[in-house]
Order: C-alpha cells, then structure tokens, then sequence
C-alpha cells in the first residue's frame, strides 16, 4: 500500500436471494482496483430485518449518513419495501438512472442510446394515495417542491458538463400549469448558471415520441418523479433489458452538496437462482462503476464500464443474456479487462 493510495469507506447494504453472491463479484473487482476500498456490512436481508425491527435501519442510517456513500444489493420486499424506509430515512431527494445501449445486446436502434434520466425522488403523484369524496369520485393531492426540483436540475447540469451532453427538462407543463410549471420554473433558473450547456424544455409526452423517433437527440433528462418513473422502464425497455440497469439515489445537505448517496443495481432478489454461481452482476458492477465515479475515482469507473460492455460485446456473458459464462468466470473477465485498462 503505497503512501500516496486513496483509501474509502463505502457502506454495504446486504440483501436477500443473490445479493451474497452479487457482493462477492463487487469485492473481486474492488480487490483489483489501485486503491483500497473498505467496506462497512449492515445486514439488510429479510432475517435481519426480522430479529432486529427499525434497529437494523438505525443501523443503516447512522452508516450511510457516516460514510456517505453506500452500495446496495436486492431486498425482498417482505413486511416493507426496504427501499422506501431508506429512502425516508435518508431524505433522498434527486434519483439518477443511467440508462445506454450495451453493445452486443440487441436494440431497434443504430445509434447508440445514451440517456441519463434524473428525476425528484419525492412528491409527484406518488406521496398521496388519495380518497374518495363520494362513492364515483375520487382525488388526490399532487405536490411539487422547489428545493428537490433546483437538485435534481444541478445534478442534471453537473453531469451534462462531464458527459458534454444537453439538458432536456420535461413535464406537462401546459397542463399542470403550477405545479409542473414551479418545476421548469426551477430548471431555467439553474439552466441560467450553465449557459454553455445546451437546454430544453420538452413536453412530457413529445419527449416520450421523440426519444422512440430519434433517441441520439437526448442526453441528460431532468423531470418530476412519476413521469422518471415511466421513463426509465421505457429506456431499459429500448436498451433490451430492465435487469441490466443501475439506479443511484442522493440527499443533499443545506449547501445543496451531495450528503448521502446509495447505488444500487435496479434488478430483483432472483431467488430461484439464488447461490447457483448464475446470476449476471453486470448492473451490481455498473453500480459500482457509477459509485467509483462519485467518489471521483473517474479512470477505473471508465475502465469497469468498458470492461463490461467490452466482456458483453464479445460474447464473454451469463447465461440470461444468451452466454455460458458463470458468476465467478464472468467476473473473472471483467477483472482481467478492468486491469488491462488501467
Ligand atoms: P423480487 O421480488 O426481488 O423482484 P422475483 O422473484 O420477482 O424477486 P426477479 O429478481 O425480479 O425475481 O427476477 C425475475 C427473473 O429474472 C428470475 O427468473 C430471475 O432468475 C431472473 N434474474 C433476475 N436477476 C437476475 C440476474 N442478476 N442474473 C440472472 N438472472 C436474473
Ligand atoms: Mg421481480
């Protein structure tokens, strides 16, 4: 261990089905990094969760607001949506989906799709469930906030900068006039301090159009929560896979720097194949890969990136997306191409 070698402290959120196996795929590739990562287990598999009631989420809490950043792998949603407790917990505020092409993967595109969709991770329709006035009529409250609508669209900005893409902010605006309106309101103020990205602002619907028409038209997309919510399923859909996505969530401190940020691979628990040496890490690793980025380790997120678009490309794959490769050779693969490019 050299004096000079970065050395970080990441959270490890354990889950249920693979998410052992997932973790162990995540420690090989970090064993092959040029810096050390020490990871800190909370246990939040569905027996944990059992023994120990909300003191295994005060747990959670204190280490993820401690370190900062975490790792998550799939919960069973058993009594509750272990998700949804964190994510009150820790005040998300601004979800991210990195959602491109993965070359070898089959897509009805010839360009590369390579969206980044970013979204409020509170409100929209989705914090009231409603009540029924008179027995045909129902209603519920819909909320926008400015704080979460000026994060989400400064991330937005930040990672338009790093990419060199546009921002498209998009809702439906000449609709819902105040409250989506508040929402563009907050983008085109914050579009203000980046003139040299390009900006837009999109219906909602059009966007939906536009992205299946000519998806090279868009890079980074900021909008409130239900409409991320359909967008990002829609994506994975246009890229061949649902499974294959990563899904980062952020709260924010009162200087509106990131405070405590959870990646996590947006696939479930698979407990059919569970302990099998089967399941595909590919969206656990590029969780990782997004994690090494946030913490600035920006060479080997690209390297971990490349390793596994370039692993899948060649036909170096697991069995669901059409290859023979198991886990541990799989990711024995992308460890061998991570550091070839490092
Ligand atoms: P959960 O309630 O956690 O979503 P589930 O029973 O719905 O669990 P999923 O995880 O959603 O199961 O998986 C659906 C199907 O996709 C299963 O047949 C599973 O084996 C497969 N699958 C899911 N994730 C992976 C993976 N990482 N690698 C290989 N196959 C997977
Ligand atoms: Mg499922």
């Amino acid at each position: 261990l050299g004096p000079s070698m970065n050395r970080y402290s990441i959270v490890e959120l354990h889950g249920d089905g693979i998410a052992r196996e997932l973790s162990q795929a995540v420690h090989t590739v970090a064993d092959a990094l040029p810096f050390e990562i020490e990871f800190i287990p909370v246990d939040l598999s569905d027996e944990s969760r059992e023994a120990k009631g909300d003191a295994i989420y005060d747990e959670a809490e204190a280490a993820m607001r401690r370190y900062g950043t975490s790792l998550k792998y799939p919960t069973a949603t058993t009594k509750e949506s272990p998700n949804r407790v964190l994510r009150e917990r820790c005040n998300f505020a601004v979800i991210h989906r990195p959602v491109a092409t993965i070359p070898g993967i089959q897509t009805h595109y010839n360009e590369r799709i390579h969206l980044d969709i970013v979204r409020i991770a509170t409100g929209g329709t989705y914090e009231d469930a409603g009540r029924r006035i008179n027995r045909d009529t129902a209603v519920s409250i819909r909320a926008i906030e400015r704080r979460p609508s000026v994060l989400a669209s400064r991330f937005a900005f930040r990672l338009a900068q790093l990419r060199d893409s546009n921002v498209i902010a998009t809702s439906k605006y000449t609709i819902q006039k105040a409250t989506d309106g508040l929402f563009q309101e907050a983008a085109r103020g914050v579009a203000r301090d980046y003139p040299a990205t390009e900006f837009r602002e999109e219906l909602f619907d059009a966007l939906l159009a536009g992205i299946i028409m000519r998806p090279e038209r868009y890079g980074v997309i900021v909008c409130p929560n239900e409409y991320g919510d359909f967008l990002s399923d829609m994506a994975y859909g246009l890229i061949g896979s649902i499974g294959l996505g990563d899904s980062a969530s952020y709260s924010f401190d009162s200087q509106g720097q990131v405070d405590v940020a959870m990646f996590d691979p947006a696939g479930g628990t698979a407990p059919d194949i569970a302990g099998q040496n089967k399941a595909n890490p590919t969206a656990a690793l590029l969780a990782m890969a997004n994690m090494l980025r946030h913490i600035g380790e920006h060479d080997s997120s690209k390297a971990l990136r490349g390793a596994l678009f370039g692993a899948i490309e060649a036909g170096e794959k697991t069995a669901d997306i059409g290859g023979s490769l198991n886990l541990s050779e799989f990711t024995q693969v992308i460890v061998d191409r991570t550091k070839s490019a490092l």
